[in-house]
């Protein structure tokens, strides 16, 4: 079953985000985060992220943007910032201290420290847009890096094969995280890690405790020497190196393949390939395992009748006569995959396997490990998709989320709290309803459904 609740939707993110709860959602929910601008921000944290996605989508999206949280800080200083951070500061060198941050390495760090206001600003204003999944693939898997990635792959072979071999994940989506994460390196954010988030953990009473541990995280690194706090840069979330690792992630997987007797993955391109794989088999890859493939279905197919709430083996797609959209080998017998449903009943589909499960530790959203798989999938000499996308759907906004979760249970269809995100009850609730109205009923939540709602409520 794969659940990933919709975060960090908007953003490729940097590792290590502990948004692990793969329980009890059915479906992907190609949704933002509405309201969870923190986890945005951390998600945003790819600098490759930040610089890419992100900003396109600001530029391309931003009439429709409408800013998240609380007001917007401002690009100046901010005295009631500088002193959060101080007291922030106060009340964090003890407990930095107790967990092994010298005082020494606290007080380089501390001395002198002023909040950043852009990562303020950047961390409050994230925009609440939600975007189709055809035009976020677009953005990401382009010609150039789908180019990039076939050059920067054919130039690493050898280390590349090595990786593979080593770890058993496979070197195409290697490839591609560094594509997409860094944009093969050459974006992976310059701000200050331990800067960013000390702001982000003085300002953001959300998730204050989340920024404050990556911050410890980032100290350790500092304080076993393993770079200098020049070089300890990433996106304005603390993302950093080629494949855009929060500090815990680099702590509990960043490894040093090249043996120069450092884990760094900001210079390294081999360390930070290695240390993704070397996250990935730790998050459940399988070898020999595709992440998924597109599938076709038969044109008298019932959604209603899909079990899109659970994993079967590829037999059982078969016998509902779901075919591979182009040949390939069949997949290990034991495997078991889900069927997602991007685009709706109409859009392309595709079987998921486990190693989707595992690439969505990388980045707990559907759609970002759908483009991290497609890439590898261009990257490796595939075309694009058969089915096509239903692009005059239009998706609903939070608020439109939320009215379509509030008519649906006041309908009878209970989509449990109405909180804006399209999750897994509120795709159930939407099939019954689509089921119940003689509806294909794929769950795909847009604005058409809700105008088909709001037609049921009318007198
Ligand atoms: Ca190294």
């Amino acid at each position: 079953m794969i659940d990933e609740r919709g975060l960090g939707w908007l953003l490729p993110t940097g590792v290590g985000l502990a948004l692990t709860s793969l329980a009890g959602l059915v479906y992907v929910a190609f949704a933002p985060a509405p309201g969870r601008s923190t986890t945005r921000a951390t998600a945003e944290t790819g600098a490759l992220a930040a610089s890419d996605s992100a900003r396109a989508k600001t530029v391309s999206d931003g009439a429709a943007a409408k800013a998240t949280g609380s007001s917007p800080a401002t690009a100046v200083i901010d005295v009631a910032a500088v002193q959060r951070l101080e007291g922030f500061l106060q009340r964090f060198e003890p407990e930095a201290e107790a967990a092994g941050v010298s005082r020494a390495t606290f007080q380089a760090f501390a001395r002198g420290l002023q909040p950043d206001p852009e990562v303020l600003t950047l961390s409050t204003t994230q925009p609440e847009i939600v975007s189709a999944p055809w035009d976020y693939l677009a953005r990401l898997v382009t010609p150039a890096r789908i180019e990039g990635g076939r050059l920067h792959l054919a130039r690493l072979a050898g280390r590349i094969s090595i990786i593979e071999a080593r770890y058993g994940v496979d070197r195409h989506v290697l490839t591609a995280i560094w594509g997409i994460e860094s944009n093969y390196g050459s974006r992976q954010g310059e701000r200050s890690v331990a800067r960013s988030l000390a702001t982000l953990a003085a300002s953001d009473p959300r998730r204050g405790a989340f920024w404050k541990s990556e911050l410890l995280q980032a100290l350790l690194i500092l304080e076993r020497g393993e770079t200098t706090s020049d070089r300890l840069v990433g996106s304005w979330a603390g993302a950093m190196g080629h494949t855009q690792f929060m500090p815990s992630t680099f702590a509990a997987h960043a490894v040093d393949f090249d043996r120069d007797g450092r884990r760094d993955i900001w210079s390294s391109a081999e360390d930070g390939l290695a240390s993704a794989a070397n996250f990935l088999k730790a998050s459940g890859w399988r070898t020999g395992l595709p992440w998924g493939f597109e599938v076709v279905l038969p044109g008298t197919l019932d959604p209603g009748k899909l079990p899109l709430d659970r994993s079967e083996p590829f037999t059982t797609w078969l016998s509902l006569g779901i075919r591979p959209a182009r040949l390939r080998p069949p997949p290990p017998e034991a495997a078991t995959f889900d069927l997602i449903l991007p685009g709706g009943i109409t859009g392309p589909a595709f079987l998921v396997s486990r190693n989707f499960t595992a690439l969505l530790r990388y980045n707990n959203s559907s759609a970002y490990v759908l483009a991290v798989g497609h890439l590898a999938d261009r990257i490796a000499g595939e075309e694009g998709f058969v089915g096509r996308w239903p692009e005059e759907e239009r998706m609903l906004k939070t608020e439109g989320v939320l009215e379509l979760q509030r008519q649906l249970t006041a309908l009878g269809f209970d989509t449990g709290a109405a909180d804006g995100i399209v999750g897994s009850r509120t795709r159930a609730a939407a099939r019954a309803y689509q089921s119940s109205r003689g509806l294909a009923a794929d769950g795909f939540v847009t604005e058409r459904l809700l105008e088909r709602v709001r037609g049921d409520r009318a007198p």
